[in-house]
């Protein structure tokens, strides 16, 4: 079904076995298949396992397939997962709510095994299609992590959503440190691997649900911490100055002999309220440069002067 490409990861949805079976018939040859009995259960996948289409019971004891379509839409991890119902009841009112509910398309029961095949491929062309666009828009070519446009849409998201709840906000910027003595003493084909190795170091660092991480721009990264206290912001900053200096990448042309970063961080709460995402952002950026003017390889994270 996919073409050349990794198969194609299924999960299928029903409280009765015989139903699960017969799906699983129409999958089995083409596609990586995950079952689930229950709605609890078809979550658990559903997150562990990423798949690429999900068919859904509706009629299920406690978790129905409406409540399941739900909350798979209302976490990140698996909002754009596609969701066809597989329902004996095909009457406007119920296929109204599935869509309300987030689904994409209805087959009925029981199933005709051409027409499941065939809406399933359509959906699971569509999914990938989205993946791939989202790769391009949202994902820094070199380093693979989140580039500038997916940081300046998530952050103003970010700063109406915490202030909305009264929650902290930080922010921190990353620079590497005598970055064009290492180009100038290694090329830019070492500048531009020692950026993916940083990209990579500074990713296994940043793996809270919600942080994002992002290449700001040239040698520049940027964490987005969300409900993250200055402190917090702070202690993970310092996790990641020690993790890039561990990693021990030579760099002939710092005094610290190795690849090291700075980072400033800055932070919006009620104790300090900034007015503006620039604002946030104008303060880390001072702090990064008294970190730099401080000697580097280190976390600043100073108030600023009122
Ligand atoms: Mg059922």
């Amino acid at each position: 079904m996919g073409g050349g490409q990794e198969r194609p990861k299924v999960l299928l949805v029903d409280d009765q076995a015989v139903n699960l079976q017969a799906l699983h018939q129409v999958f089995q040859a083409d596609c990586q298949v995950f079952a689930a009995t229950s709605g609890v259960q078809a979550l658990q996948l559903a997150s562990a396992h990423l798949p690429d289409l999900v068919l859904l019971d509706v009629v299920m004891p406690d978790l129905d397939g409406y409540q399941v379509c739900a909350q798979l839409k209302a976490n990140p991890l698996t909002a754009h997962i596609p969701v066809i119902f597989v329902t004996g009841n095909r009457d406007e009112e119920s296929e109204a709510k599935g869509l309300d509910a987030g689904a994409v398309d209805f087959i009925s029961k029981p199933i005709n095994a051409r027409i499941v095949r065939a809406r399933a491929r359509t959906q699971i062309l569509l999914k990938r299609q989205s993946d791939l666009l989202r790769q391009w828009v949202y994902v820094d070519g070199l380093t693979g992590v989140a580039n500038r446009r997916r940081f300046d849409e998530l952050s103003r998201i970010e700063w109406d959503r915490t202030q909305r709840r009264r929650a902290p906000l930080s922010l921190a910027l990353v620079d590497v440190d005598w970055f064009k003595a290492y180009n100038d003493h290694l090329g830019h084909q070492a500048g531009d691997d020692c950026l993916q190795a940083l990209g990579d170091a500074l990713a296994s660092g940043a793996r809270r649900a919600g942080d994002l991480l992002a290449r700001y721009g040239g040698e520049e990264f940027v964490l987005l911490l969300p409900d993250t206290p200055l402190e917090g912001a702070v202690a993970l900053s310092e996790q990641l100055r020690a993790t890039v200096e561990a990693r021990a990448l030579p760099h002939p042309g710092s005094p610290m002999g190795r690849v090291t970063i700075s980072v400033g961080v800055a932070c919006r709460d009620a104790d300090a309220p900034l007015p503006s995402l620039e604002a946030l952002l104008q303060a880390a950026d001072t702090r990064l440069y008294a970190a730099k003017r401080e000697g580097r390889n280190r976390v600043a994270a100073l108030a600023l002067p009122h």
